[in-house]
């Protein structure tokens, strides 16, 4: 079956924000980029996750589904610090008595800087959710490497107005780690299958070279050697007008996780690992971009798709 996009025209990202709230899918929470989803959004996010479940089984991934938190000394450990020091967060929480307690109140209820009271925990925000997966892999592989299906609610400290950059949103990745080969094999055929699972659904995407946003002056220069290498893809789409977002990526990590972590390839030299990830966020509003706030009125192949 072919389903070819309706003729809507993308809205301006006010537009399309006010429109996802009056129709009943999200709830603004006076926080840019910070929503609460209702059940209709959430049977959309449903059906992608599923049909990212399904293109991928052929690998037997195993599954993970991460808390939204990860340790300290792991996430330390991934270089996200000191690539990306502006998009972390970082949890701390109460550990004083009942005087630490008054100055915590006190200091709360007025404008002072309580955060001074407070302690930071074992955990940060999870800004990746295959960041969460690295750290439990050490050790050596099994003959012709490993697959992992991986979710986690990941933050980004990048508040925005446009309603497809969250601070909180979910990400669907499916890793292989294994031998270089194995690693970009998985990035070429994972966007593939990324755009196969997309197009039916209406979008119109493309698959264009990318950067991640390396913090500072020498973070220029890692953007352009990704850039250059061609170890970042991402897949677009236009979500509000003039604009195109990525809605899934494919990464190439080259042995980074492997040698950080001491994963091991079966005859003992580092892994090398490949993500495909998926902004199920993202996914699910660049729908109602093309089929509207109206879930019952998309067409009846794309509510196949996603089982609604
Ligand atoms: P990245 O690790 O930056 O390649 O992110 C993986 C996927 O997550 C992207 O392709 C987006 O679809 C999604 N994503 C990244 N940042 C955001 C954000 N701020 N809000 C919503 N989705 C995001
Ligand atoms: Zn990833």
């Amino acid at each position: 079956m072919t389903l070819r996009a309706p003729a809507r025209q993308p809205l301006e990202g006010a537009a399309l924000r006010a429109g996802l709230v009056r129709d009943g899918l999200l709830v603004e929470t006076g926080v840019p980029g910070l929503v609460a989803r209702t059940a209709a959004y959430e049977a959309v996010v449903s059906g992608i996750d599923h049909l990212v479940t399904e293109a991928f089984a052929h690998l037997a991934p195993g599954y993970l589904h991460f808390p939204p938190v990860l340790a300290r000394t792991a996430f330390r450990r991934t270089g996200y610090l000191e690539s990306f020091p502006d998009l972390m967060g970082s949890v701390h929480v109460f550990v004083g008595g009942d005087e630490e307690h008054r100055e915590l109140l006190r200091r709360s209820g007025g404008d002072e800087r309580w955060e001074e009271v407070l302690e930071p925990s074992q955990v940060v925000l999870v800004p990746a959710a295959c960041h969460a997966l690295y750290p439990l892999l050490a050790g050596r592989l099994p003959a012709g490497g490993a697959a992992y299906e991986v979710r986690a609610d990941c933050f980004r400290h990048e508040p925005s107005d446009d309603p497809a950059r969250l601070q909180s949103f979910r990400m669907h990745e499916v890793v292989v780690l294994g031998s270089p080969a194995q690693a970009e094999a998985h990035r070429a055929a994972g966007v593939e299958l990324a755009v196969g699972l997309l197009e039916p659904l209406g979008l119109d995407v493309a698959v264009v070279p990318a950067n991640d946003p390396f913090f500072g002056r020498a973070g220029k220069v890692l953007a352009r050697g990704q850039r250059d290498e061609g170890l970042k893809v991402e897949v677009v789409t236009t979500i509000t007008s003039g604009r195109s977002t990525a809605v899934a990526s494919g990464n190439c990590h080259r042995d980074h996780f492997g040698s950080t972590f001491a994963i091991e390839q079966y005859d003992g030299s580092t892994a090398h690992s490949a993500c495909v990830g998926f902004g199920v966020d993202r996914v699910s509003l660049a729908l109602v971009s093309v089929h509207g706030t109206d879930l019952s009125g998309w067409p009846a192949g794309v509510r196949a798709l996603l089982g609604l």
